[in-house]
């Protein structure tokens, strides 16, 4: 091998060590305060997170995230312990979905307060999930809770990702925790199938106009950065297109296949999740201008 070789040789060594390193697989759970405040918390449980507020009063935890994760709910409360030693008052449920709120059992173990929306509480004592607490409280269109010097507001805003979503808002700390409906800065997907797509362009404009500057995803957005008004209205955006780009297909009768194998979303191809959410986005959309569903 000759010098030119062996130099190419061990850039090409160099490249793919860091390659190795810039793919390390990230720790399974993860806590971390939220940047400028004293007291938010984000638990990340593989691709899921829930917020959860330390106050000198007591823990205002959300969604457990541990569906498919049996000790997940007792891993979050152990991180909680690592922060403080106050007791947790409340877990607040961002939605009816499983794989945001199942495996609370730690929690109620503990003497928490499970609070849902209305719906939420309702469509949970119909399925009876067997590692799914039932809420102790129902909201209906707000509720607000102040422990230990904070503010919390449950506000519903009607339907959007599902039927049941409350906004959770810090009005202090100017931040929303807002689970689906709107990911940061990624196209959405398997979450579509509940989804009600022209109420939830209603909702992110109700969602856009309240007072805040940081959103928590219920996802990690993309780099795990917190999302912004103009990641909201980025979403808007890309369903407003996904509506308009769907519905003259669907109106000259092609769904639901060939609709679907026509839809491109055209604008978002280089969107983190465009391929694996497409089909979900074709077909809610198909159901909404095909069948006025
Ligand atoms: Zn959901």
């Amino acid at each position: 091998m000759n010098r030119i070789a062996l130099l190419v040789f061990g850039l090409l060594l160099l490249a793919a060590s860091f390659d190795v390193l810039a793919q390390a697989p990230r720790p399974p759970y993860a806590t971390t305060k939220v940047e400028g405040t004293d007291n938010v918390y984000i638990f990340r449980n593989g691709n899921h997170q829930s917020m959860f507020v330390v106050t000198s009063d007591g823990v205002i935890a959300t969604d457990p995230i541990a569906y498919g994760r049996p000790t997940g709910g007792q891993l979050y409360l152990d991180e909680i312990r690592k922060v403080t030693d106050k007791p947790v008052k409340y877990v607040i449920y961002s939605h009816h979905h499983f794989d945001h709120i199942a495996g609370g059992k730690a929690f109620k173990d503990a003497g928490a307060t499970f609070v849902a929306h209305r719906r939420a509480k309702e469509q949970l004592a119909r399925l009876a999930d067997p590692h799914t607490v039932l809420p102790d409280e129902a909201v209906d269109d707000s509720r607000t809770i102040t422990l230990g010097g904070t503010t919390l507001e449950l506000i519903y805003l009607g339907p959007n990702h599902s039927d049941s979503n409350l906004v959770m808002r810090l009005p202090k700390e100017r931040i929303v925790f807002v689970v689906d409906t709107i990911p940061v800065g990624q196209v959405p997907g398997r979450g579509m199938i509940d989804f009600h797509p022209l109420e939830a362009e209603e909702f992110i404009q109700k969602v856009i106009a309240l007072d805040w500057d940081r959103l928590i995803p219920g996802h990690p957005g993309v780099n795990d950065r917190l999302g912004t008004k103009k990641d909201a209205a980025d979403q808007l955006a890309l369903l407003k297109a996904a509506s308009a780009q769907m519905k003259p297909l669907a109106q000259s009768g092609k769904c639901w296949d060939d609709a679907e194998k026509e839809f491109k979303l055209t604008g978002y191809e280089s969107w983190p999740n465009y391929a694996a959410g497409l089909p979900f986005i074709a077909r809610r959309y198909c159901g909404l201008w095909g069948r006025g569903t």
